[in-house]
């Protein structure tokens, strides 16, 4: 059985004063009861706030992106053993934001998954494909070379300790959510293409959804056999919002 993750993907918003009132208030819904496993990903120079304010309570905290790279000259980057050092669990890896906007091929993707692994960290993998990329078919061709880039770099068995959060581009911060067959669909090719290498890990990897999950659509996406919870971005910026969505799961 695997359990409900959500995870809040706050991208580059926020400020500390903004940040205090939603963790305590994400804080103080979660201590009244949540099933799901609630993690949140703050701007990385907003991580050690998150890491004072979430210390000791059952909300975890990841980072949005990391370096392939270990230490060095590499001015602006953040790397693993950071992310670790400020008691991160999590680090999203090949957002579709970081493929597009700043060109994070399929083999830089495969590097960083396993850089985080290597320092102890649960990559959360993003795939998924544009509208056009759906429009002409190609869904799961796309959605397989991207996870077959870092299946043959890690192996099977590294899959177990990640999370695969498939990610519909057209479906990103648009308010046009998949319809939760359209997701189940995509959920099972991928299980499905785990399980050519390992049954057992495909079974045990959890397959989140993301694009426009809210409060009113999460508990139907969340039911779906291959979906284990979600990567929620605009509505993960306010508690209550992002709190039904943890309550859905
Ligand atoms: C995301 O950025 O990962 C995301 C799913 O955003 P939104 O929920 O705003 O579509």
């Amino acid at each position: 059985m695997r359990q409900t993750l959500v995870a809040g993907n706050w991208k580059m918003n926020g400020s500390l004063d903004a940040n205090r009132q939603l963790l305590d208030g994400i804080k103080a819904g979660v201590a009244e009861g949540v099933s799901a496993k609630v993690v949140v990903c703050p701007p990385a120079i907003y991580i050690p706030q998150a890491a004072d304010m979430l210390t000791g309570s059952p909300v975890s905290w990841g980072g949005q992106n990391l370096s392939q790279e270990k230490a060095g000259a590499f001015t602006g980057e953040i790397s693993a053993d950071m992310l670790t050092d400020l008691k991160c669990e999590y680090v999203i890896v090949g957002h579709s934001e970081r493929r597009a906007l700043y060109g994070e091929t399929d083999a830089l993707i495969a590097e960083k998954f396993q850089a985080a692994q290597a320092a102890g960290l649960i990559p959360l993998l993003c795939v998924g494909e544009l509208l056009e990329e759906r429009e002409a078919g190609d869904t799961e061709a796309v959605v397989a070379r991207q996870l077959d880039a870092v299946l043959d770099k890690v192996g099977i068995a590294a899959m177990a300790a990640g999370i695969i959060a498939y990610e519909p581009v057209w479906a990103i911060g648009t308010g046009k959510t998949a319809t939760p067959q359209q997701a189940q669909d995509v959920h099972a090719f991928i299980r499905q293409r785990l399980a050519q290498s390992d049954a057992g890990v495909a079974e045990k990897v959890q397959i989140l959804y993301g694009g426009s999950v809210k409060p009113d659509n999460a508990a139907e996406l969340f039911a779906m056999a291959d979906i284990d919870g979600g990567l929620i971005g605009g509505a993960s910026l306010e508690a209550e919002s992002f709190l039904a969505i943890c309550r859905a799961g």
